[in-house]
């Protein structure tokens, strides 16, 4: 690991003023980025220690949550309103990681950890636009087994690897940032960029910019996560989905359908959701839906399979959530 500057955050505005020098780093709980520190994939010559900050309480208006961003993984998914209230988000965090990691990762660091594709986390592989902007792309070609088929570009194809970034894409999440120029809000389903011309950039946020909370609109009557994996104990997803429905008797009323592991960014399917609302809440129904949500799939010959996979997810996460199994 390369030298750096600690500086110990008091409040939002020192922490903010501190971050907004060139190659800085907020630190939070530190799985992610202390992980790519010692492997010299990120190299900051600055931290930004930011777990002082009064971020960590999530407050219930009773319609709606407000979540610090420093709330840790485990404190969240085991919140008795998110348990009762927000399920498919409680499923999301508890299918991630190990509950060692959970109880040191916050919320906002889990929004913001760092694709697992190998060629990234190998800072001896020449190729990688992410880390190493111009220098091509070592996956295309090569090993795409965890890689994402869904708003893929030329320059890079990994996946977004967080759990809880797909349950907060389905919930209609909205983040609050503080900043160098003040606060803003942003929607969730807009917070992370596609790669495109520069994979280098994953989020809408500036320099020195500090996510603050999640706020989380009142959820769908029913909702779910369903991740699928190389081992069940511990393991990236494949493919997962997040599905959250209101159906009555005369059909689906309203749905909110995101997948995990086979995008580049959390994925919302608003085509998926056009396919169930005004529907019979059927397999029929579920399969359809699936098809349109992968309908722009652009696999990898290494990563054909979760066209399938993904596809089989999400009708068993509905047909789970829909009470049909
Ligand atoms: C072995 C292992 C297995 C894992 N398996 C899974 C898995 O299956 N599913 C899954 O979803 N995750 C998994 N993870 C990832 C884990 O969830 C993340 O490492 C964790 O959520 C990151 O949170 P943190 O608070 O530790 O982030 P940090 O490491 O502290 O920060 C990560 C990034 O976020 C930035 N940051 C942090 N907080 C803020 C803020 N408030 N504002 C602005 N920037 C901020 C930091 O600058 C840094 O760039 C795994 C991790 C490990 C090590
Ligand atoms: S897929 Fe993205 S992160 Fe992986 S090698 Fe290509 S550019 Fe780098």
């Amino acid at each position: 690991m390369e030298p750096f500057t600690w500086v110990k955050a008091t409040d939002e505005t020192r922490a903010i003023a501190a971050a907004g020098s060139a190659n800085t780093q907020y630190i939070a709980g530190g799985t992610n980025l202390v992980d790519y520190m010692r492997l010299a994939v990120m190299r900051p010559s600055q931290v930004v220690d930011i777990t002082a900050l009064p971020l960590a309480t999530v407050e219930d208006s009773g319609q709606g949550l407000k979540i610090g961003a420093l709330v840790r993984n485990t404190d969240l998914a085991y919140h008795p309103a998110v348990m009762q209230r927000y399920p498919v988000l409680a499923e999301a965090i508890l299918a991630g990681a190990s509950p060692q990691i959970r109880n040191l990762a916050t919320t906002g660091g889990n929004m913001l950890q760092r694709t697992r594709c190998p060629y990234f986390r190998d800072a001896a592989e020449p190729a990688c636009n992410k880390r190493n902007p111009g220098s091509g792309c070592a996956a295309i070609g090569g090993y795409t087994r965890s890689h994402a088929i869904l708003g893929t570009s030329k320059q890079c194809i990994a996946s977004n690897p967080s759990d809880m970034n797909v349950a907060l894409t389905a919930l209609d999440a909205i983040v609050h940032i503080n900043g160098p120029k003040g606060t803003r809000q942003v929607a969730f389903t807009d917070f992370h960029t596609l790669p495109g011309d520069h994979p280098e950039i994953e989020s809408v946020l500036g320099p020195g910019e500090l996510i603050t909370h999640v706020e989380l609109p009142p959820n769908l009557p029913r909702s779910h996560y369903l991740k699928v994996r190389d081992r069940a104990s511990f393991a990236f997803a494949l493919a997962s989905a997040a599905v959250a429905l209101d159906v009555d008797a005369s059909g689906i009323k309203a749905a909110r359908i995101a997948l995990g592991g086979v995008g580049t960014k959390p994925w919302r399917s608003r085509e998926a959701e056009a396919a169930l609302v005004g529907a019979p809440a059927k397999a029929e129904t579920f399969r359809a839906a699936a098809e349109a949500a992968l309908a722009a799939a652009a696999p990898q010959p290494g990563n054909q399979f979760k066209v399938e996979l993904a596809k089989r997810t999400l009708v068993r996460a509905l047909l789970e959530v829909g009470g049909m199994r």
